[in-house]
């Protein structure tokens, strides 16, 4: 199946061929269908992270858009900054073939331009909740020609605490002409449901679930360390054995990213530098920091579950729960960073997911694994054998001190050598 048999416009197709996107995945062919066969219907569509859940609203949205009208008619809303980029983005790669005008809304940064942006008659808006509302309240935007109102992420938006900001956006958005409400998650709780029920004056909701059976990522290789001392001790060496090309760390709060990145930073064993990113730096400091990664500059991030929503980073090779997350739907999306689709949903390109598992743990992961339906592989610690000694520290490896204690385990073939990128010395820190 591609997108002509979709009966998808040639000028669309044609875009989509040049970004290398040849065959709609299942949820974007659901989604197109039903937008188009039911008029009257709200949507609620989940597939597993990666899937292409973007472009399975945006492609309808884009179809259906009037670019005569110089009016708002579709509102997307998103959890976090980088996701409302990236949105915004895939919508603007159709610019010209309707000649659009897209308005990204949110906080941070100057509300001035955004106003504009409105004002000049934007037929899309991709909004953050917060920066939305201030402007709804000072009346620079209004939902009335509003015709498609779509939340993406929306788990994780009403898990972040945005439910009530949602649920005074939906009242705005849905009172006049009621819009139709399209909703994409990785996962649908009860709580979305009843959610969407609410808002949805009588109208059908149809469900599209793609992947029910298998929620992660199946080229994802998942496995954890059960960790019996020390965790940053185990994760230095952990980190050093994996030898990753282009990585994500999760841990549980901002405090403990930014401490771990700066032991991390000052750890003569690794060989690359980390960097920390999370909510509380200003935004013109993310956006460097996503783009340093972006272009590989950075190889290796440190963060919360912030980082995990939405944000596409291709080929993310690693993904390490430094500290699990402490339920398993964070687990899907911080792990669906990694193993994501590129040509075709054929080709997804394989990564790892890797958890340190502590005693206090167990129960956690317990729940990861019922909740994917995945056991995840336990891994013997490394040892001194395992770990390829890097070129700045060989000399400083003892391999006695580590042998003694954990000369039991299997040993493994040791990794390549790390790319020249990476052997790069590192800046004396202070
Ligand atoms: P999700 O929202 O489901 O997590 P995204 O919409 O962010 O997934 O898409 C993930 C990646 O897959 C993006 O890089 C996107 O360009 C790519 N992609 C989306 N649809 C297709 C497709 N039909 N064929 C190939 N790649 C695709
Ligand atoms: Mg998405």
């Amino acid at each position: 199946m591609d997108f002509q048999a979709l009966k998808l416009d040639h000028a669309l197709v044609r875009i989509l061929a040049e970004h290398e996107i040849l065959s709609p995945t299942e949820i974007q062919m659901e989604s197109i269908r039903n937008f188009r066969q039911h008029p009257r219907s709200h949507l609620l569509g989940q597939a597993k992270t990666g899937s292409g859940k973007t472009l399975a609203f945006v492609l309808p949205v884009i179809e259906h858009l009037n670019p005569k009208i110089p009016y708002l008619q579709t509102l997307v809303i998103v959890p976090t900054r980088e996701l409302c980029k990236q949105v915004a983005s895939v919508f603007r790669l159709f610019e010209s073939y309707k000649d659009l005008q897209i308005a990204e809304i949110y906080g941070g940064v100057s509300i001035k331009l955004q106003i504009e942006a409105i004002k000049k008659g934007a037929q899309v808006a991709v909004a953050t909740p917060g920066r939305l509302i201030d402007l709804y309240h000072q009346r620079e935007i209004d939902f009335r020609s509003v015709k498609v109102v779509v939340l993406d992420e929306a788990d994780k938006m009403l898990n972040m605490g945005f439910l009530p900001d949602m649920r005074f956006l939906l009242m705005e958005a849905m009172q006049n002409i009621t819009p139709r409400l399209l909703l994409y998650s990785a996962t649908l709780s009860h709580d979305i449901k009843t959610f969407v029920h609410d808002f949805a004056h009588g109208d059908p909701i149809l469900e599209m679930n793609v992947s029910t059976d298998n929620l992660t990522v199946d080229e994802c290789e998942q496995s954890y360390y059960a960790i019996p001392g020390n965790k940053y001790w185990n994760f230095v060496r952990i980190l050093r054995m994996e030898n990753p090309e282009y990585a994500i760390i999760f841990t549980k709060t901002r405090i403990k990213a930014e401490e771990l990145s700066r032991r991390l930073n000052q750890e003569k064993d690794i060989p690359f530098q980390v960097q920390y990113i999370s909510g509380d730096l200003s935004q013109s400091e993310r956006e460097k920091i996503v783009k340093t990664f972006r272009s590989r500059e950075i190889i290796c991030l440190i963060g919360t579950d912030v980082l995990a929503r939405g944000l596409d980073f291709l080929q993310v090779t690693h993904v390490f729960n430094y500290d699990l997350p402490d339920n398993a739907e964070k687990y899907v999306h911080r792990i669906g960073r990694t193993a994501r689709v590129s040509g075709g949903e054929k080709n997804v390109l394989s990564g790892k997911a890797i958890s340190l598992v502590t005693a206090s743990d167990r129960k956690k992961l317990q729940n990861i694994e019922d909740f994917t339906g995945i056991r995840l592989q336990l891994k013997p610690l490394p040892n001194s054998n395992t770990i390829y000694p890097s070129p700045l520290v060989s000399a400083k490896v003892s391999p006695k001190v580590s042998q003694k204690s954990e000369n039991s385990q299997k040993p493994q073939k040791p990794r390549r050598p790390p790319a020249s990128h990476r052997r790069k010395k590192k800046k004396p820190r202070k």
